[in-house]
């Protein structure tokens, strides 16, 4: 052991440089030949009291905030995520070492494989010593999926019912559960009486915790350590963990409990998730909150250009028509007036 490691209180994590490789019909992020190796701390990043510039700049903040950013089908972003990062180290969480977990996951996207040893889908034996980690690119697209879910549905679609501060009795926990239900029946428009009640509530309470079934199952992989602290002739608290995405899961439960909450950046063409450095900060970026504006100011002229050219038009037809746009996506004062047109002749 070195000294340097006596003051540090949580396990580390290293990363190297990677690309995505196509093996034998199955895509791998891999480390680069010859990759230097990093070690850090992924517990260690705070959230600095200014907002980045632009919006990559969330990516270098700390590992649960750019996992989050991630989307999942770019796979430029995956890779960028990974030469910021490291590698998830799949292999050594719970559930994603699971032959039936992993086969199951490919079987949904009709990839073909057979895992024999969960060694052998993680570590190419054909590459030299400690260069042989790699993951499926389609695990870790899942692993995104799953996270992001959680966020939602713990940390936002249920946000008000006060599961941060925990379940101090079954009372609260029931509460929190007939809530949950309540939203979902609001969401998915299910009229009451039409419901097999008794059945469904035992149902749907168990679906309810779902979200914290595999937050929990994620969060078997770390466990609380202690150091001698020399310097200091104390004992250190800290963390241990065998893998990067296990650490995320901690610390994104760090920050629930200190009440820091994710949130999605308001400019339309952003949308992606940040955790706001002030109350009131709702753009992720500098420059998102600048485009935004821009954008806003734009809306109001657009609109007013798409209402006196089609004069003929209702004005509460025209303005839903663009507000349809708009939330759509549509930019720009001479696509929106052709895309009217096309809808209205
Ligand atoms: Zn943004």
């Amino acid at each position: 052991m070195n000294s340097s490691r006596i003051k540090e209180n949580n396990s580390s994590w290293w990363k190297s440089e990677y690309e995505i490789t196509n093996i034998d019909g199955i895509e791998f992020i891999v480390q680069m030949k010859g990759g230097g190796r990093s070690e850090y701390d992924p517990l260690k990043y705070k959230i600095p009291k200014k907002r980045p510039e632009v919006q990559s700049g969330q990516l270098e903040i700390a590992p649960h905030i750019a996992f989050s950013r991630i989307n999942p089908d770019n796979h430029e972003e995956i890779l960028q995520f990974a030469n910021t990062w490291g590698l998830l180290g799949l292999r050594k969480t719970t559930t994603y070492s699971d032959i039936n977990t992993v086969s199951e996951i490919f079987d949904k996207h009709n990839v073909a494989i057979e895992i024999h040893k969960i060694d052998d889908l993680y570590k190419n034996k054909n590459k030299p010593q400690g260069e042989r980690d790699r993951e499926p690119v389609i695990v870790f697209q899942e692993a995104i999926r799953k996270y992001k879910e959680l966020i939602n549905k713990i940390g936002n679609e249920y946000k008000d019912v006060g599961f941060k501060k925990g379940f101090r009795s079954k009372k609260e926990l029931n509460k929190y559960m007939n809530e949950m239900i309540r939203i979902e029946d609001k969401t998915r428009n299910v009229p009451k009486k039409h419901k097999k009640r008794v059945e469904d509530i035992f149902t749907k309470k168990g679906q309810t915790l779902i979200p914290f079934l595999h937050l929990n199952e994620i969060l078997k992989d770390v466990h609380p350590q202690v150091f001698p602290d020399i310097v200091n002739h104390s004992i250190s608290k800290g963390w241990r963990f065998d893998s990067l995405l296990s650490a995320i899961y901690l610390r994104l439960t760090m920050d629930w409990e200190e009440g820091k909450e994710f949130i999605e950046c308001t400019w339309r063409k952003c949308n992606r998730l940040f955790i706001p450095n002030r109350k009131d900060n709702q753009h992720c970026s500098d420059s998102c909150h600048n485009n935004d504006k821009t954008d806003r100011a734009n809306q109001r002229k657009w609109l007013e250009e798409a209402l006196s050219e089609f004069n003929s038009h209702s004005q509460s037809k025209i303005e839903q028509l663009f507000n349809s746009l708009i939330e759509a996506g549509y930019s720009g004062k001479v696509s929106i007036l052709d895309e009217i047109r096309k809808r209205l002749y």
